[in-house]
């Protein structure tokens, strides 16, 4: 037990932390950062130090306009008073209880999850990459029979994968990965895995036999640039996974929970998957993942097959669930479609003004730009003038803004856009970006 003397001793030494963080100055900040982080990251020199809504400032005082909503996470943008004060009520209750117990908030969010995908079951991870490394347990789980020994892999233990995919940087995850600089470093990477061409439903029908357990897919590729899969390709996929025993999996980790304007981007067709795939903006910044899972897939499952110790945490719970009660209530869904629809329309006058930008891609509030000439130097004057977007393969501006950006700051976006253009000095391209098979049709589709 603390003594008054050791208490004192702390809160003295917390002030005085405290002093010294205030005094140091974000260049030493940047400094240590330089110093003591593993560089992972090509970080830009500038320190964020708060958000409201859809701006950031930085320690400068800067403001930007956040049409990034780091990386898809975001989606209620900064400081959104519900989340708030979820979080600040919730803490004080619990920050985590081990899943050996319930808690008030798995149940409740479980059930919203299933009702709005259509699937059953729940499993709560911490991350897209731990969701991802969890469905491909499950897929290779289901598709075991009696008579497979154990230990060994079973006859049916494929997973078909995707050109141009990003599923995260744990080691299932970076396996069906397609992006050779993620991938090589790292190997051996898990076997029995191989690639399909993304949208190519002659791949897919060469390359998917008895073998296969799972086709894992995002319903429309996030760091890839914006690809939608197509509806044939999705009709393809669905069929021969139902006709063959084996599983369809949905990434809808930065597509999903609002981004396109439905709750799933899957929701367009007219089946689903086995199992769904979410994270990034789930518990409005703070991590949680989940698998979604039908119930012919939880009948597989029972316990010790797997878990987590964080994974789905009273606190992660509860803020998730205020993030999908504000989307209901402020019918968010709705403004995210309309928002969109003038962010793509004021694209597309952009795009007869300007003969670099190729193509126009992309659902609801997740929009990429494709450009016949290099993007980061587009990236770098939007910063300078107060705007944060991102480039993906280095031709794909993307634009993922929270969902509640309003219309006055979407026409504020496409104002700072054009001149960013125009200002911009423009280096051709060294090489073109190679497009998935068989995009270019999809795109007409959904344009
Ligand atoms: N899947 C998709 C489609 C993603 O976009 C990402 C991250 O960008 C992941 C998986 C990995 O998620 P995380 O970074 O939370 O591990």
């Amino acid at each position: 037990m603390a003594t008054a003397r050791t208490k004192l001793a702390m809160t003295s030494a917390q002030k005085s932390r405290r002093r010294s963080s205030r005094a140091s100055s974000a260049a030493s900040i940047l400094r240590d950062a330089d110093q003591f982080l593993l560089p992972t990251y090509k970080r830009q020199p500038l320190l964020f130090t708060h958000g409201r809504g859809c701006y950031v400032f930085d320690s400068r005082g800067k403001k930007y306009l956040d049409f990034l909503g780091g990386i898809a996470v975001n989606a209620l943008g900064h400081a959104h008073p519900r989340i708030v004060k979820t979080i600040c009520r919730e803490s004080a209750r619990a920050i985590h209880f081990c899943n050996l117990f319930h808690h008030p908030y798995q149940g409740p969010l479980a059930r919203k999850l299933a009702a709005w995908s259509g699937m059953d079951r729940v499993f709560f991870a911490n991350s897209g990459t731990e969701a991802v490394e969890g469905a491909m347990k499950f897929a290779r789980l289901c598709a075991r029979t009696g008579s497979d020994a154990p230990g060994v892999p079973a006859h049916k233990h494929r997973i078909l994968a995707f050109t141009n995919s990003f599923h995260g940087r744990t080691y299932g995850a970076v396996s069906v990965t397609s992006t050779e600089k993620y991938r090589l470093p790292f190997a051996p990477l898990v076997p029995g895995i191989d690639f399909v061409r993304f949208n190519d439903p002659d791949d897919l029908e060469a390359k998917f036999d008895d073998t296969v357990c799972a086709i894992l897919l995002e319903t429309i590729q996030g760091e890839g640039g914006i690809y939608p899969v197509s509806e044939h390709f999705w009709n393809t996929a669905r069929s021969l996974t139902t006709k063959n025993g084996a599983l369809l999996i949905a990434d809808e980790i930065q597509c999903g929970l609002g981004r396109t304007g439905r709750y799933f981007a899957y929701q367009k067709f007219s089946s689903k998957p086995d199992i769904v795939l979410v994270a990034k903006p789930l518990a409005a910044g703070l991590p949680l993942g989940a698998v979604l899972t039908t119930q012919a897939v939880a009948d597989h499952i029972s316990p010790g097959l797997h878990g987590t110790t964080f994974g789905g945490g009273p606190l992660a719970c509860a803020t998730a669930l205020e993030f999908l009660n504000i989307i209901e209530d402020d019918h968010l869904l709705a403004n995210i479609r309309a928002r969109g629809e003038e962010l793509r329309d004021g694209l597309a006058a952009l795009a007869g003004k300007f003969p670099f930008i190729r193509e126009i891609r992309g659902e609801g509030l997740m929009i990429g730009v494709e450009l016949s000439i290099d993007g980061a130097p587009f990236v770098q004057q939007a910063l300078l003038r107060g705007l944060l977007i991102n480039c993906t393969h280095d031709f794909t501006l993307r634009f993922l803004p929270p969902f509640i950006v309003t219309r006055a700051q979407v026409r504020q976006f496409l104002r700072q856009l054009e001149t960013i253009f125009l200002t911009t000095p423009q280096k051709a391209a060294a090489s073109q970006p190679a497009k998935p098979a068989a995009t270019r049709a999809v795109l007409a589709a959904t344009r």
